[in-house]
């Protein structure tokens, strides 16, 4: 096949896989719980040192009034935008329509931490919700509330210097890349270009080079949080370490709101995307030698296996994607690799070097917009990329599947095509290679525990907008009835980026042994649970 022929399949086929092509698509959802922190604010007062002792929570004085929200938004630096402003409806969104019908009462522009405290100022004074949003991705909606969002979005930004960065907590991942190729370094992140960089690194945060540098939260060195009380503090491995250590997978809005992040870099220089595609009916045998080869493969390696159906399809996709860090002669020999153990080449090869950020921007599905298209309208005058639902669930395996394991998966995704699902929808699942510099971090020595990992898995389901709400509650319970039926397959933990409603061990599966430190920072900087929602810390 000629090359450019080749090239076309490829972006094709990375579009098709959902967006973000070779890692899990940038059109995900969660369950069906509404948002709504229920927070039941009080205070804490900081020691001298900068640790918070527990207090009594005052007494909240009652709702704030019109006159009082008018005087927030004098008091802020940034917009506050309220119901019946213009720009409410547009500023309420989060990335998932379904979470269209939610009301805040306010949304905060913070442009700085001194914003961000008196938004938490007015909430501890009135007793009311508060939520904060980056890239609004959650898949629980659960960066809105019906009280006020706290977004951070103005605070972005990429600063380099030497091999460090600062980053604005508001950054969207695009731009979060894009600034730093501007210098030559590169962080790992998420594939999807308008996740926010704040929510993806307080959840840990899994990318195309993260078997080579680990998770986006491995890499922080430092970074700047709004605690509870007010205060503005900096956390390191020497200053508020334990709120350090929790930041770092604990997950996003349980412990403040974080301002900036400084990152260490990594050199960005040329990598080699891969994309390979086999006919289903060599699906058992791919998966077989994916899993024994993508999470032992050298850590320059990482890779990605994505099934998917549509409804009434002939039949369901088998596809491989990766990256490489080095030549494309030694990438091709670890594919070899691949195709011996699979039994056969694959039908549709796909590989090419190119620069860091053009190969993210193919990861994020933008492979022939520039930065500013690659964002959605609202982010960027010349955004291109429009909002998506998904539902979405995961898991974390420990061990390889077994032919029995790998047979109730085929059978899954299969029953996708007869589930009744929207025209134009689809349903599938993405396994993301794990190990490498992933799981040569102790399980304790951040609040990310899942070090173990040999993949991890989304399961999801699309659907176009406007879709018949029957048909997509049947994607819905396709969804879930293939989750459990993997059950006696999987580690029993779960991605808690990948945050789950219905989820209802996930105390265990997020954090694991980790969950008691995290109460334990939890009562020290948050002991009035000014930030909470149905599954926080
Ligand atoms: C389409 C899509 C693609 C994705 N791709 C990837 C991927 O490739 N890799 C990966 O690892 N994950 C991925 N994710 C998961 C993603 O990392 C999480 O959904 C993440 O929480 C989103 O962050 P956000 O800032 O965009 O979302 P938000 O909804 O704004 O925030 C998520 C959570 O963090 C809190 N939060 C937001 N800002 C702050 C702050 N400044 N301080 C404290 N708390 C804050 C919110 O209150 C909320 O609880 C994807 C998700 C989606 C929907």
């Amino acid at each position: 096949m000629a090359k450019d022929t080749r090239r076309r399949d490829f972006l094709r086929l990375t579009a098709a896989a959902g967006g973000a092509g070779l890692l899990a698509s940038c059109s995900r959802g969660s369950a069906t719980s509404a948002a709504g922190a229920t927070g039941a604010p009080g205070a804490a007062a900081a020691t001298a040192d900068g640790a918070s002792r527990a207090i009594a929570a005052p007494q909240a004085t009652g709702s704030p009034s019109p006159a009082d929200w008018t005087a927030l938004g004098h008091d802020l630096s940034g917009p506050l935008v309220r119901p019946g402003d213009a720009a409410y409806t547009v500023s309420k969104r989060l990335f998932d329509p379904r979470f269209d019908s939610l009301h805040p009462a306010g949304i905060a522009y913070c442009r700085n931490p001194h914003d961000v405290s008196t938004c938490l100022a007015f909430v501890r004074k009135y007793g009311i919700p508060v939520a904060a949003r980056c890239g609004g991705h959650s898949y629980a909606g659960w960066s809105s509330t019906s009280g006020l969002i706290v977004d951070v979005t103005k605070m972005a930004g990429v600063n380099v210097s030497g091999s460090t960065a600062t980053v604005g907590a508001g950054t969207h991942l695009i731009d979060f890349y894009n600034g730093l190729a501007a210098h030559g370094r590169a962080v790992p992140g998420g594939s999807c270009p308008t996740v926010g960089i704040a929510g993806l690194t307080l959840g840990g945060g899994v990318g195309v080079v993260s078997r080579a540098y680990g998770l986006t939260s491995d890499n922080v060195k430092s970074l700047q949080i709004v605690t509870a009380d007010g205060q503005v503090r900096t956390c390191n491995s020497s200053q508020n370490s334990d709120l350090f250590w929790a930041c770092r997978g604990g997950g996003g809005g349980n412990f403040g709101v974080v301002t900036s992040f400084t990152f260490g870099t990594h050199p960005a220089g040329q990598i080699v995307l891969f994309f390979l595609s086999w006919p289903w009916s060599q699906a058992a045998r791919v998966i077989a030698a994916w899993q024994s080869w993508a999470p032992h493969a050298p850590d320059a390696l990482w890779s990605n296996l994505h099934l998917a159906a549509a409804p009434g399809g002939s039949v369901p996709s088998i596809q491989v994607g990766g990256t490489y860090l080095g030549s494309i002669s030694a990438a091709a020999a670890q594919l070899e690799k691949l195709y011996a153990a699979a039994g056969s080449p694959p039908s549709s090869p796909f590989m090419e070097t190119t620069s860091w950020l053009h190969a993210m921007l193919v990861e994020a599905g933008c492979a022939s917009l520039t930065v500013n298209e690659c964002h959605l309208p609202t982010q960027n005058p010349q955004g291109r990329l429009s909002r998506a639902s998904e539902y979405a669930k995961s898991d974390i395996f420990t061990k390889p599947l077994s032919s029995r394991g790998i047979g109730t998966l085929l059978a899954g995704v299969e029953k996708f095509q007869r589930a009744g699902g929207a025209p134009g929808a689809s349903g599938g699942i993405a396994f993301d290679a794990l190990g490498g510099a992933v799981n040569r971090v102790a399980p304790g020595a951040t609040a990310f525990v899942h070090r173990n990992g040999l993949f991890q898995a989304q399961y999801t389901t699309t659907w176009p907008q406007g879709s018949a709400a029957a048909a997509v509650a049947r994607q819905h319970a396709w969804q879930q009835s293939f989750w459990q039926s993997m059950r006696p397959y999987a580690s029993g933990q779960a991605y808690q980026n990948y945050i789950d409603p219905a989820l209802t061990n996930w105390r265990q599966a997020y954090y694991g042994a980790n969950y008691t430190r995290l109460t334990q920072v939890k009562a020290k900087y948050d002991p009035h649970r000014v930030f909470t929602f149905p599954q926080a810390v």
